[in-house]
C-alpha cells in the first residue's frame, strides 16, 4: 500500500493507493524533482481520483488525467483494468453529473517534474481583485511562473501566523492600513520572477516575506497607521512600505527573528515555536507551496466548507458576480465567508476559484445554516454553468478526476 517506486528516466513515480502526498513530494524532492500534490495528508491516488487533484501548480502542471501516465483500478465486478488499455473503461471523459469512481485505484504511475536550483516566492500586491486577476491571467498566457495564485486577506493572514488573533491584526493591517486586498502569489525561476518585477510597480521578494512573517508580531502591534498617514503618497500604502528604500527601517521594526514570531503564542508553545521557525522550510515560500503544512491553518477559527469552481478567467465579470453571489448568500444566512483561492490554467484560458464558507460545527444551528446555504448555492452554479461556458462545479468532477482536463474546461 506504500511502496513509491521513483523512475526518474521516465519522469514518473510508480505509488501504491496509502501514500500521502507528503509522503510522495518528500521522496521525490530528495532526488530533486517534484509531483503536483495538494492536501499533504491527502493519499494521492484518492485525491486524483476525487477531485482531480488541483492545487496553485495547477498553472503549470495542469489537473486531472495531466497528473497519470498510467493508473490500475479494479472495478465493482472485481475487474481489474489499466486506463493506458484500449479496452479499458474510458475514464479520461467527463460527463456533468454525479458519477461513481471508476473503481478502486491499486497503482498510479505519476508524472515528476524538474526543479531549477534558482526557484523562489514572490508577492504581488494589488489593491483590487479585477487588477489582480489580469496580472494572475497575464502570466499564464506568457508562461511566467510555475505555481500562482491570487489569494484574499483571510489565506494570507491565515498561512503566516501561527494564532488566530494574529492572523485577524495581520489581515487588518494588509488590507486595511498597506491597502492590499489581494496578492497574485508566484513560484518560478530567476527569469519569472526578473519578468514580474519588470511588469508591476511592487513586489514582496522572498526575503522581504520571511522578514514579515518572522517579524509579524511586531507587524501587527507597531504604529504603522502613523508611518502610512507620513507617507503622504497617492499611490497604494504597501508601494512605499515596501520599497528598496524602506526595507532596512522595516527590518529594524520588525526585528526579525524566531524568538519575536514565538513571542505571538502561548508561553509554554514558545521553545517549540523558536525552534520550528528556526528551520528554513518554515519561511521558504516554495517549500511551503509544496507541502502545504500551514494550510491546516485555514480551517482554524471555524470548519470550513470549500467550494470549488473552474471559470473562463478573462470573464472578469462572471468571476465578480460568482464571487458576490457567494458572499450575498452567506450574508442571508449569517455565515461566515470568503474568497479562498484562485488559480490560472491552461495558458491563462481558464481558471480554478475557491469560496470558502465557515461554520462553527459544534453548533447545530450553525450547520442548518449550511444545509439551508446549499440550497442556494447549488442552483445558482448550475445556472451561471448552463449560461457560461468553462463555468463547472467540481461537484460534478468529484469521482471523475481522472478526466482531462479540456472534457470539463471547455464543454
Ligand atoms: C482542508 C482541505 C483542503 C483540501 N484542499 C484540496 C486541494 O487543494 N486540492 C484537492 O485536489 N483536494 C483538496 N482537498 C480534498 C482532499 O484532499 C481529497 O479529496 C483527497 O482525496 C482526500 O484524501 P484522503 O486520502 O483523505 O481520501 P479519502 O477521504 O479517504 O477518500 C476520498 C474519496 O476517494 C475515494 N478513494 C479513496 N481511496 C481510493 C482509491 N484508492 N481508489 C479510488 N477511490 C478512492 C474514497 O472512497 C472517497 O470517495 C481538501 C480537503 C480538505 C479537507
Amino acid at each position: 500500500m506504500k511502496k513509491i517506486q521513483l523512475d526518474p528516466d521516465n519522469w514518473s513515480a510508480v505509488i501504491e493507493p496509502g501514500v500521502t502526498a507528503f509522503e510522495l513530494q518528500k521522496a521525490v524532492t530528495q532526488q530533486g524533482y517534484r509531483v503536483n500534490t495538494a492536501e499533504p495528508a491527502a493519499t494521492v491516488c484518492a485525491n486524483i481520483v476525487c477531485t482531480g487533484l488541483f492545487s496553485t501548480w495547477a498553472n503549470a502542471y495542469g489537473v486531472g488525467a495531466d497528473h497519470i501516465v498510467d493508473m490500475t483500478f479494479v472495478d465493482r465486478h472485481g475487474t481489474v483494468f489499466r486506463i493506458n488499455d484500449k479496452n479499458a473503461p474510458n475514464v479520461f471523459g467527463f460527463e456533468q453529473a454525479v458519477h461513481p469512481p471508476p473503481g478502486i485505484c491499486t497503482e498510479a504511475r505519476v508524472r515528476m517534474h524538474p526543479v531549477t536550483d534558482d526557484e523562489e516566492g514572490i508577492l504581488v500586491p494589488f489593491t483590487s481583485l479585477a487588477d489582480a486577476l489580469f496580472f494572475a491571467r497575464d502570466i499564464s498566457r506568457r508562461r511566467i511562473g510555475l505555481a500562482v495564485g491570487i489569494l484574499g486577506g483571510h489565506y494570507l493572514s491565515t498561512f503566516i501566523s501561527p494564532t488566530e488573533s494574529l492572523a485577524e491584526k495581520t489581515r487588518d493591517i494588509f488590507s486595511g492600513i498597506l491597502e492590499m486586498t489581494h496578492v497574485v502569489s508566484v513560484i518560478g525561476d530567476k527569469y519569472a520572477r526578473n519578468s514580474i518585477k519588470q511588469m508591476v510597480p511592487c513586489v514582496i521578494e522572498s526575503n522581504t516575506l520571511k522578514m514579515l512573517m518572522l517579524g509579524l508580531p511586531r507587524l501587527a502591534g507597531s504604529g504603522w497607521t502613523d508611518i502610512v498617514t507620513g507617507l503622504e503618497s497617492d499611490r497604494p500604502a504597501y508601494e512605499s512600505i515596501f520599497s528598496q528604500e524602506m526595507l532596512p527601517v522595516l527590518e529594524q521594526v520588525l526585528a526579525p527573528s524566531p524568538e519575536t514570531l514565538a513571542a505571538a503564542v502561548d508561553e509554554d508553545l514558545r521553545e517549540f515555536y523558536t525552534n520550528l521557525y528556526s528551520r528554513p522550510h518554515m519561511t521558504d515560500m516554495v517549500w511551503l507551496t509544496m507541502f502545504r503544512i500551514v494550510s491546516a491553518r485555514m480551517s482554524r477559527h471555524k470548519h470550513m466548507f470549500a467550494f470549488l469552481i473552474y471559470a473562463p478567467l478573462d470573464r472578469v465579470d462572471v468571476i465578480q458576480d460568482l464571487i458576490a453571489s457567494f458572499a450575498d448568500i452567506a450574508e442571508t444566512h449569517v455565515i461566515d465567508h470568503d474568497l479562498g483561492f484562485i488559480t490560472p490554467m491552461d495558458f491563462g484560458k481558464r481558471g480554478i476559484l475557491e469560496y470558502d464558507y465557515y461554520i462553527d460545527h459544534t453548533d447545530r444551528t450553525e450547520s442548518e445554516k449550511i444545509q439551508q446555504a446549499m440550497k442556494d448555492i447549488e442552483p445558482m452554479i448550475d445556472k451561471l454553468s448552463a449560461a457560461t461556458r468553462g463555468v463547472k462545479f467540481l461537484k460534478y468532477i468529484f469521482s471523475q478526476g481522472c478526466a482531462r482536463k479540456e472534457n470539463f474546461l471547455y464543454t
